[in-house]
């Protein structure tokens, strides 16, 4: 078996509370963006204790931050996770995947000169709550950025990422040389955001998929008219069959049962007013399952769904899909290395897919690539209320240095 390989638990939890007030706005959670005033200070105290851990510092073309452990070979495995958040974030969203990849390396350069080269990164963005480019610091590395991106991508006050970039000493002009071509392996830890390990009372999740995602939108036309010299057998109220779509999609996905999961989160309806019949609807439908193949046969449903509405109600609809991503699988090698580090370290896991979206999803297209999940205390997540007990980010932190001991390490066996 391989042995284990434990983090020190004043460490990490020192990161964690630290990392945690970096960009906190005390009862409504973290506000740390790309490039702004907070993820400068993030950077500067990763850097910080990078250095404290004698690991050797770099900031790369687009400001993802490394951490590297030299090994023999100059191939890397590679761990690490965001360090931006959402609006009113959390403090382990990303940022658990950073600092447990610190000081699980921390631990590792006790153990001497690896194998092969040894890298913790804290990604520059992944929640494009600034920019609308997200995964940018994962495309960094897969030399996935459009040329026009920089210049063409604007935040709320009208500032170009190129501009941002440049206010934080970053040129645009050498993007390019943030692509690796020498990675053998991504590992990231996450927090669950969901319930799943909390309600089981399971330490670690071993990811074995990250779902395909659907994004469409649905506009509805009807007719425009007075809310009170039409009768209601005449109208072709857009809202009333907006609705009732919404309805039916939602109760069809619900009728499928776990995992599958469908949200109508976002609304418009014009012209908006109380006196007035809507003439026009719009919502947006975020479909999710971990197979592709369900998926799609509950998109052809919710497309039939929609259409038949429509005519029930005597409206026009017009569905217009905005994203379709593929499932992403995960290494079954990098799998088996992390089954053997949990029996290491003496922990329960579970296999299950990810609710939510994450880098290693785009890193698993290039690079083979696994995750693991620690519990979200009631599954919270992108919220301030989002915690994980310092004992579970403990535990995960050892199974994921264990599995780079591993492969950094041993990585013939
Ligand atoms: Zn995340």
């Amino acid at each position: 078996m391989t042995r284990a390989v434990g983090v020190d638990e004043r460490l990490l939890g020192t990161y964690v509370e630290e990392l945690g007030r970096i960009g906190e706005a005390p009862g409504h959670g973290l506000f740390r963006f790309q490039y702004d005033a907070a993820w400068q200070q993030a950077r500067d105290q990763l850097l910080q204790w990078i250095g404290e851990a004698g690991l050797e510092a770099r900031v790369d073309a687009v400001g993802n931050v490394f951490g590297r452990l030299p090994g023999r070979s100059d191939r890397v495995v590679l761990t690490g996770s965001h360090v931006d958040t959402v609006p009113s974030g959390g403090r382990y969203d990303g940022a658990l995947g950073v600092v447990g990849g610190l000081a699980a390396l921390a631990a590792l350069r006790e153990h001497g000169t690896p194998e092969r080269t040894l890298e913790v990164v804290a990604l520059c963005e992944e929640e494009s709550s600034r920019f609308t480019g997200n995964f940018f610091g994962t495309r960094a590395m897969l030399g996935l950025i459009e040329p026009d991106e920089p210049d063409r991508l604007v935040d709320a006050d009208g500032i170009t990422l190129a501009e941002a970039m440049r206010q934080v000493g970053l040129d645009p002009a050498a993007i390019a040389t943030a692509r690796r071509s020498d990675l053998d392996a991504f590992l990231e830890l996450h927090i669950e955001q969901g319930r799943v390990l909390a309600d089981e009372r399971v330490d670690v999740g071993l990811v074995e998929v990250i779902p395909a995602i659907t994004w469409q939108t649905v506009t509805v036309r009807g007719q425009q008219d007075h809310a009170g010299a039409t009768p209601m057998d005449l109208r072709r109220d857009a809202f009333q069959a907006a609705a009732e779509m919404a309805r039916r999609i939602t109760r069809l996905v619900e009728g499928e049962g776990r995992p599958a999961v469908l949200t109508t989160g976002r609304w418009e309806v014009e012209p908006g007013l109380p006196s007035i019949v809507p003439g026009l609807a719009r919502f947006s439908v975020d479909l999710r399952h971990p197979d592709e193949q369900v998926r799609d046969r509950l998109l052809a449903e919710v497309d039939r769904t929609c259409a038949e509405v429509a005519g029930q109600h005597r409206v026009q609809v017009e569905v217009v899909r905005d994203k379709h991503e593929e499932a992403a699988t995960m290494d079954a090698g990098l799998l088996a290395v992390l089954r053997d580090a949990v029996d290491s370290c003496g922990v329960s896991s579970r296999s299950m897919p990810s609710g939510a979206g994450h880098d290693s999803q785009l890193m698993a297209t290039r690079v083979p690539t696994a995750m693991l999940f620690v519990p979200s205390v009631e599954g919270r997540s992108h919220s301030p209320a989002e915690f994980t007990e310092l004992a579970d980010c403990v535990r995960g932190a050892s199974v994921l240095a264990t599995a780079l001991h591993r492969l950094a390490f041993d990585p013939g066996t």
